[in-house]
């Protein structure tokens, strides 16, 4: 088969679409994959990234397939409030540009090209030096949130991975270091301790608007590295902002994607509404299209249907994610969402692994709400219902 023509045909090689090629070549290595990826990364984004996860958010099959890919393991990983500090036993793992790249390449199935597609359709997609390719099932994995179709908040952030002079002397990932000085909604800051002398400082803001104002971001990892006696010099940096939902039409977006190829990632709105994290919901639709490919025909149309039904599912089931994100939004003043957080991450173990997996089951939900609710119920109240929110977007949709 040449180039211009392949079995599936995965437009965008970032996250969701390189996820998608390893979980087809882990099932079934017949099929031919052309990944076309543009190297731009989304308004708002780096183009380098380090993509992370709980081990406890992948299933035992996504865990072997997506081995190749990972950079990084650590048997833990920790969270810090002024009140206290806490050890949380699930392993955390880190993916990274270069390490996805290489395992996509390295399937002999896959062929990767650059190019940016002008035009993607369920039959195939033109790029932009005026060729064509056409493949049976197409898959739409360039990234770009369906905004029209969600309400948002922002998780905004920049990384600076920096080569420590001496050792930093941290063993595992600190996933919330929130002892740092609360600024622009709820501030704090994430490290990854790659090597002894190398660690990743990330500090993260939970923000009304999506602005992100690099300086002082920059001053505000400089300021943590200092108080840590962490002298060095920058090796690498990264910056997001990362969308948070508090209300999703899905049934909207689903009903106008139904002609087109196969959304995925975040061009699918799967992503974890509290934390916009994508890659857990990544790999699990990579599953689902794995699994829709052995068993009916190949075809954009076969694997929509089951790509629908799934993130319809997952959509329903996030409800309480999208509540938690209105609460937090809408409902907690800025000085106000430490305290919230603080008052989850003391929760126990296997209700925060199931948050983060998106898994929450009802009797978890009600222990995050009963006893004593993370606002204010009278500052609640206005947050429960997600409709108002829908019927806005309804509306700003039709005009
Ligand atoms: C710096 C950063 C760090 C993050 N860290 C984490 C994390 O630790 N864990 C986690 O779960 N989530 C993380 N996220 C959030 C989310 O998972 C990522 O944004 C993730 O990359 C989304 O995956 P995606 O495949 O949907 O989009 P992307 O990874 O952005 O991939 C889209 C790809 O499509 C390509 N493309 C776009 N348009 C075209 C076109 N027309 N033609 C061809 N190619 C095109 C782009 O070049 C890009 O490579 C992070 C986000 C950022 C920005």
């Amino acid at each position: 088969m040449t180039p211009d023509r392949a079995d599936v045909l995965i437009v965008g090689g970032g996250l969701a679409g390189s996820l998608v090629a390893l979980a087809v070549a882990a099932r079934d290595a017949s099929r031919r994959i052309t990944v076309v990826d543009s190297g731009a990364p989304q308004e708002g984004q780096s183009d380098s990234h380090t993509w992370s996860f709980h081990d406890t958010d992948l299933s035992p099959d996504a865990a072997r397939w997506i081995a190749p890919a990972v950079a990084h393991r650590w048997p833990g990983q920790e969270v810090r409030f002024p009140s206290y500090a806490r050890r949380l036993r699930a392993g955390y793992a880190s993916l990274t540009s270069q390490s996805l790249r290489a395992a996509v390449e390295a399937l002999p199935m896959v062929t990767r090209l650059p190019g940016r597609a002008t035009a993607i359709g369920a039959a195939g997609a033109q790029l932009h030096d005026g060729s064509r390719i056409d493949a049976p099932c197409v898959i739409d994995a360039t990234g770009r949130v369906p905004r029209g179709y969600l309400t948002l908040g922002w998780q905004k952030f920049v990384g600076v991975e920096r080569q420590t002079a001496r050792p930093h002397g941290r063993a595992l990932p600190i996933i919330m270091d929130a002892t740092v000085d609360q600024r622009d909604g709820y501030r704090f800051v994430y490290t990854l301790p790659f090597a002894p002398d190398r660690i990743l400082i990330e500090d993260t803001r939970y923000s009304d608007g999506p602005a992100l104002d690099h300086a002082s971001f920059e001053a505000g990892i400089e300021d943590y590295a200092r108080a840590q006696g962490w002298d060095g010099t920058e090796a690498r940096r990264e910056h997001g902002v990362l969308p948070i939902a508090m209300a999703f039409d899905a049934e909207a977006f689903w009903a106008d994607a139904a002609a087109g190829p196969v959304p995925v990632g975040m061009r699918a709105g799967l992503f974890h509404p509290v934390t916009g994290y994508s890659l857990p919901l990544a790999a699990r639709a990579a599953d689902i299209i794995a699994a829709a490919m052995l068993e009916s025909p190949v075809s954009t149309a076969s694997v929509m249907a089951a790509m629908r039904r799934f993130a319809l599912e997952t959509a329903d089931r996030q409800r309480f994610l999208r509540l938690l994100s209105r609460m937090l939004f809408r409902g907690a003043a800025p000085p106000a969402r430490r305290k919230v957080l603080e008052r989850f991450y003391r929760l126990p173990e296997p209700l925060i692994e199931r948050f983060y997996a998106g898994d929450l089951t009802r009797a978890d939900q009600a222990r995050i709400l009963l006893g004593r609710p993370p606002i204010p119920i009278r500052d609640a109240l206005p947050c429960l219902r997600e409709a108002p929110l829908l019927e806005d977007l309804r509306r700003k949709r039709a005009t």
